[in-house]
């Protein structure tokens, strides 16, 4: 059986419908595509949205048939006769670096590409830079091995 964050997880729009651009976490269970700004509601913002326009006290079913949220998150959503999120429920997982939301990890895909690129540029840089200065100081004393180490580098 699937927890209540798993099928949370199900209904949390990733993804842009109109362009496939990353959603943004607005808050309140409402989304924003970063590149459009389309909107877009998680299973928490469409029982919000169904509760603030047909009032707090529907029965759990009409909520269901008009959300399409299942019985058993509406079952979590509403304990208590409260609409929240389970306390200590990782649903709002966000990229640290640009915000948007993500599944897992820290950082979406694109931020994860992009700091990649980043590092190998810093190596590349920085190899360089090392380069350099072995040309400068080391290099005219061990002129064998460099000769070597620079061949290999080129293979
Ligand atoms: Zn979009
Ligand atoms: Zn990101």
């Amino acid at each position: 059986m699937s927890s209540f964050e798993e099928m949370f997880l199900e209904g949390v729009p990733y993804q842009c419908d109109a362009c496939g651009g990353r959603m943004l976490y607005k808050g309140g269970g409402s989304y924003e595509c970063m590149e459009c700004g389309e909107t877009a509601l998680d299973d928490f913002g469409k029982v919000k949205e169904f509760l603030d326009q047909n009032g707090g006290t529907q029965p759990m079913t009409v909520i269901a048939e008009n959300t399409g949220v299942s019985i058993a998150v509406l079952n979590q959503l509403l304990k208590d006769g409260r609409l929240q999120i389970p306390p200590g429920c990782k649903v709002y997982l966000r990229c640290e670096k640009c915000g948007c939301v993500i599944r897992s990890g820290r950082y979406c895909t694109k931020c994860e590409l992009d700091m990649l690129r980043e590092i190998k540029q810093l190596m590349v840089e920085e190899k360089r830079q090392r380069a350099k200065e072995e040309i400068k100081g080391t290099v005219v004393r061990r002129t064998g091995a460099k000769m070597r180490f620079a061949d290999k580098d080129h293979l």
